[in-house]
Protein backbone atom coordinates (compact mmCIF):
# COMPACT_ATOMS: atom_id res chain seq x y z
CA UNK A 1 0.00 0.00 0.00
CA UNK A 2 1.14 3.19 -0.66
CA UNK A 3 1.06 5.98 1.97
CA UNK A 4 3.59 7.99 1.33
CA UNK A 5 6.84 8.90 2.58
CA UNK A 6 7.63 8.37 6.79
CA UNK A 7 10.70 9.64 8.78
CA UNK A 8 10.86 7.41 11.77
CA UNK A 9 12.81 7.78 14.88
CA UNK A 10 14.72 4.51 16.51
CA UNK A 11 15.70 4.27 20.05
CA UNK A 12 18.00 1.68 21.01
CA UNK A 13 17.78 0.04 24.56
CA UNK A 14 21.34 1.21 25.38
CA UNK A 15 24.06 3.43 23.80
CA UNK A 16 25.68 1.12 20.64
CA UNK A 17 29.68 0.91 21.10
CA UNK A 18 32.19 -0.82 20.10
CA UNK A 19 35.25 -3.08 21.23
CA UNK A 20 38.31 -0.32 20.52
CA UNK A 21 41.68 -2.01 18.97
CA UNK A 22 44.54 -1.45 21.41
CA UNK A 23 45.78 0.99 18.16
CA UNK A 24 42.68 2.39 18.54
CA UNK A 25 42.69 3.34 22.41
CA UNK A 26 46.57 4.71 21.77
CA UNK A 27 45.27 6.79 19.60
CA UNK A 28 42.83 8.09 21.39
CA UNK A 29 45.01 7.97 24.79
CA UNK A 30 43.17 5.33 26.36
CA UNK A 31 44.60 2.68 28.85
CA UNK A 32 45.12 -0.41 27.65
CA UNK A 33 44.52 -2.44 30.39
CA UNK A 34 41.02 -1.86 30.39
CA UNK A 35 40.54 -3.77 26.92
CA UNK A 36 37.17 -4.69 27.06
CA UNK A 37 35.48 -1.41 27.95
CA UNK A 38 32.70 -0.33 25.37
CA UNK A 39 32.72 3.44 24.11
CA UNK A 40 29.07 4.74 24.36
CA UNK A 41 28.14 6.42 20.65
CA UNK A 42 24.70 6.92 19.87
CA UNK A 43 20.99 5.46 21.07
CA UNK A 44 18.97 7.36 18.47
CA UNK A 45 18.76 6.82 14.28
CA UNK A 46 16.15 8.88 12.13
CA UNK A 47 15.56 7.88 8.91
CA UNK A 48 13.28 7.96 6.05
CA UNK A 49 11.68 5.77 3.72
CA UNK A 50 8.52 5.57 1.23
CA UNK A 51 7.66 1.83 2.66
CA UNK A 52 7.99 1.80 6.72
CA UNK A 53 7.44 -1.75 7.36
CA UNK A 54 10.08 -3.09 5.08
CA UNK A 55 12.19 -0.76 6.68
CA UNK A 56 12.22 -1.32 9.24
CA UNK A 57 12.46 -5.16 8.79
CA UNK A 58 15.39 -4.52 6.96
CA UNK A 59 16.65 -2.31 10.27
CA UNK A 60 15.58 -5.83 12.36
CA UNK A 61 17.27 -8.56 10.52
CA UNK A 62 20.72 -6.36 9.98
CA UNK A 63 20.94 -6.74 6.35
CA UNK A 64 23.19 -4.89 4.06
CA UNK A 65 20.51 -2.80 2.81
CA UNK A 66 20.00 -1.60 6.29
CA UNK A 67 21.64 1.13 7.67
CA UNK A 68 25.33 0.21 9.35
CA UNK A 69 24.15 1.99 12.99
CA UNK A 70 21.41 -1.02 13.12
CA UNK A 71 24.06 -3.68 11.96
CA UNK A 72 26.23 -2.87 14.75
CA UNK A 73 23.33 -3.25 17.31
CA UNK A 74 22.14 -6.07 15.76
CA UNK A 75 25.69 -7.89 16.14
CA UNK A 76 25.79 -6.65 20.07
CA UNK A 77 22.42 -7.60 20.19
CA UNK A 78 21.20 -4.35 21.28
CA UNK A 79 17.09 -4.30 20.42
CA UNK A 80 15.18 -1.27 19.14
CA UNK A 81 12.02 0.59 19.36
CA UNK A 82 10.14 2.96 16.65
CA UNK A 83 9.29 5.27 18.80
CA UNK A 84 8.07 7.98 16.20
CA UNK A 85 6.93 7.62 12.72
CA UNK A 86 6.29 11.13 10.94
CA UNK A 87 4.62 11.98 7.66
CA UNK A 88 7.22 13.00 5.51
CA UNK A 89 10.06 11.95 3.86
CA UNK A 90 13.72 13.15 3.73
CA UNK A 91 12.25 17.26 4.05
CA UNK A 92 11.21 16.02 7.73
CA UNK A 93 14.14 13.74 8.26
CA UNK A 94 16.60 16.65 7.58
CA UNK A 95 14.08 18.85 10.33
CA UNK A 96 14.37 16.33 13.09
CA UNK A 97 17.85 15.77 12.25
CA UNK A 98 18.51 19.92 12.20
CA UNK A 99 17.04 20.30 15.72
CA UNK A 100 20.34 17.68 17.21
CA UNK A 101 19.64 16.28 20.16
CA UNK A 102 17.65 13.23 19.29
CA UNK A 103 16.96 12.20 23.01
CA UNK A 104 14.84 15.25 23.45
CA UNK A 105 13.21 14.14 20.01
CA UNK A 106 12.47 10.98 22.14
CA UNK A 107 9.32 10.29 23.65
CA UNK A 108 11.38 7.25 25.61
CA UNK A 109 14.33 9.54 26.87
CA UNK A 110 11.84 12.76 27.30
CA UNK A 111 8.81 12.19 28.03
CA UNK A 112 7.55 15.71 27.57
CA UNK A 113 8.71 16.08 23.87
CA UNK A 114 6.11 18.04 21.79
CA UNK A 115 5.12 15.88 19.38
CA UNK A 116 4.12 17.47 15.58
CA UNK A 117 1.08 17.93 13.91
CA UNK A 118 2.85 15.19 11.56
CA UNK A 119 3.18 12.34 14.09
CA UNK A 120 1.25 9.33 13.71
CA UNK A 121 -0.37 7.97 16.69
CA UNK A 122 0.42 4.28 18.19
CA UNK A 123 -1.77 2.39 16.76
CA UNK A 124 -1.52 4.29 13.37
CA UNK A 125 2.06 3.33 13.77
CA UNK A 126 1.46 -0.24 14.99
CA UNK A 127 -1.11 -0.47 11.59
CA UNK A 128 1.74 0.27 9.01
CA UNK A 129 4.30 -1.63 10.73
CA UNK A 130 2.45 -5.17 10.87
CA UNK A 131 0.28 -4.25 7.31
CA UNK A 132 -2.71 -6.26 6.61
ZN1 LIG B 1 15.34 7.56 23.37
Amino acid sequence: MDRGNRTYLLHFEKPIGRKQSNGARERYGLSKRKRNTWTPTAQHYVGSTDDLARRIGEHERGRSSAARFTQAAKREGILFRVVRVLRGGTDTEYEIKRRKNSKKQCPVCNPNVKLSSKDLTQSEIDSELIPF
